[in-house]
């Protein structure tokens, strides 16, 4: 029998009655024996103020790093021509920006 996840929606197969965990969100649902109705405060379809959930969040860019020719430390930097190492404090080119 085909029953949906309580907590997201999705549609999964059981065998019968018992409890289920939902494959997409793992919410243990349980499902009762064919025939049984739900309440009556308990109407299908999405409640008014159902959302989608939210996105998955965006990966991070990769990080320019530079390293210090000084001591050999790497740290990342912004969009700058010039950064100061943090451990030594040289002055250490990117390569990056500095287009006036
Ligand atoms: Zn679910
Ligand atoms: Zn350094």
């Amino acid at each position: 029998m085909i029953v949906r996840c309580g907590a997201c929606h999705t549609q999964f197969e059981v065998p019968g009655p018992g409890k289920f965990s939902c494959p997409a969100c793992g919410s243990v649902n349980a499902v009762r024996a064919a025939g049984a109705r739900p309440g009556p405060g308990q109407a299908a379809g999405a409640p008014p103020g159902y959302t989608s959930p939210p996105p998955p969040p965006r990966p991070e860019p990769p990080s320019p790093r530079v390293q210090c020719p000084e001591c050999e430390f790497r740290f990342i930097v912004g969009d700058i021509a010039v950064a100061t190492c943090p451990n030594c404090g040289a002055e250490v080119p990117t390569g990056r920006g500095g287009e006036e």
